[in-house]
């Protein structure tokens, strides 16, 4: 009989979500506006020391929200990371900007100043600089803001900061995702935590958080009847998710101190082993190990990823290579794209060697030791003088 299924990343319930849901349906606020959505977007603010914060349908409406409040339009260019997943890059398509995607550096494997760097040079000698910078923060690691941000500044592009994965982190202490003019944080079912779907826009500009919740239902001017002046969205989260939210805000600490036990667990077990490297942390940054994820060197491991992910799907281990990069996608086939460097491919190269763990807050010590226990089985073991341990 096999074991039960690990999955790479379910939802996990802190048990005072139903409060709140309750709570909801006995004041009938079943609608999406409400005193948990209020409260809701307060708990966001006082959690990560942004000014002001609007509470939506998901992420993408977030990073969308985003493109729209900066004036994105038709014929634009917007810079992105190309390491990442699809919803990063889709909003300026949405738009009907043009997306050009920038390569990883290997120290956190997101945006590289050098590839942005000369993407920024060769945009202002066309004379068009790109509208906005979308600069992911992959499974929980902060990219180098200090960095991003100087050369962002040099030009005044503002940045977009897709922290849909980096919810808990910090960056030189401070919370990841108030780096940029616009943060973005996702409450999808696999994110650290999750209103099963769900989004936050922040920002320090008060008054473009109010235009975003303006434009986020629908765009309705004051008026005693239905008047518009702006095309809007009907972008809101609801008031009954927004209070599986505010229960599971209150524990993203603990979610954060899990993940990042798993991941030290997973590091004890397989960190010796030849031709495993894990993804690293920054100097100076805390991630929240939304995934563990490393990189097999299928030479020293004597196994290639994809036969190692197919051993563990056998086991009923959910695990998953790292994202494929924007450039390589069908979709933005014709995009243009800038390596780190001329012979240094970063994010394609962490996409042929990088695989992505289980790494819920809920997953047990047995469970995430039948996935210990089947990669060491399957990778080269450690050589020592005396044999084989
Ligand atoms: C999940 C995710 C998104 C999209 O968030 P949704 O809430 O699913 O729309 C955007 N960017 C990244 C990097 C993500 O991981």
């Amino acid at each position: 009989m096999t074991e039960e299924r690990i999955f790479l990343s379910p939802p996990h319930m802190s048990g005072n979500e139903k409060y709140y849901i309750d709570e909801a349906f006995k004041t009938n606020w079943i609608a999406p506006l409400g005193p948990n959505l209020d409260a809701f977007e307060k708990e966001m603010v006082s959690v990560t020391g942004a000014k002001e914060a609007v509470a939506l349908s998901s992420g993408t409406a977030a990073i969308h929200m985003a493109l729209s409040l900066l004036n994105v339009t038709k014929g634009d260019k917007v810079f992105c990371s190309t390491l990442t997943f699809v919803a990063s890059a889709n909003p300026i398509v949405y738009q009907g900007a043009e997306p050009v995607f920038i390569d990883s550096e290997p120290e956190t494997w997101n945006m590289s100043p050098q590839a942005l760097e000369r993407a920024l040079q060769d945009a202002f000698l066309e004379g068009k600089m790109p509208k906005a910078v979308i600069v992911v923060n992959l499974y929980g690691q902060s990219a180098k803001m200090d960095e991003l941000l100087s050369l962002c500044n040099q030009y005044d592009i503002p940045i977009i900061e897709d922290a849909a994965e980096s919810l808990g982190s910090t960056y030189k202490g401070k919370a990841s995702g108030t780096f940029g003019r616009f943060g973005v944080y996702s409450f999808n079912g696999n994110k650290i935590i999750t209103t099963s779907g769900g989004g936050m826009l922040i920002s320090d500009d008060v008054g473009a958080i109010q235009k975003a919740r303006f434009l986020a239902t629908q765009a309705r001017d004051t008026a005693p009847h239905y008047q518009h002046s702006e095309l809007g969205y009907n972008y809101r989260m609801s008031n009954i998710l927004a209070g599986v939210g505010r229960a599971q805000l209150q524990v993203i600490e603990d979610r954060v101190t899990a993940r990042r036990h798993i991941f030290d667990r997973y590091y004890e077990g397989l960190g010796q082993l030849p031709g495993v490297t894990f993804m690293p942390e920054l100097e100076n940054t805390k991630t929240n190990r939304w995934l563990t994820t490393l990189t097999i060197n299928a030479e020293e491991a004597g196994i290639s990823v994809e036969t190692l992910l197919e051993l563990l799907n056998k086991e009923n281990i959910e695990a998953r290579p790292v994202w494929k990069p924007l450039h390589m996608q069908p979709l933005f086939e014709t995009a243009k794209y800038y390596s780190h460097d001329e012979h240094e491919h970063v994010a394609e190269q962490l996409f042929q060697t990088g695989i992505c763990l289980p790494s819920g807050s809920n997953l047990t010590e047995d469970e995430q030791q039948r996935v210990i226990n089947c990669l060491k089985g399957a990778l080269t073991p450690v050589i020592v003088k005396e044999g084989i341990i």
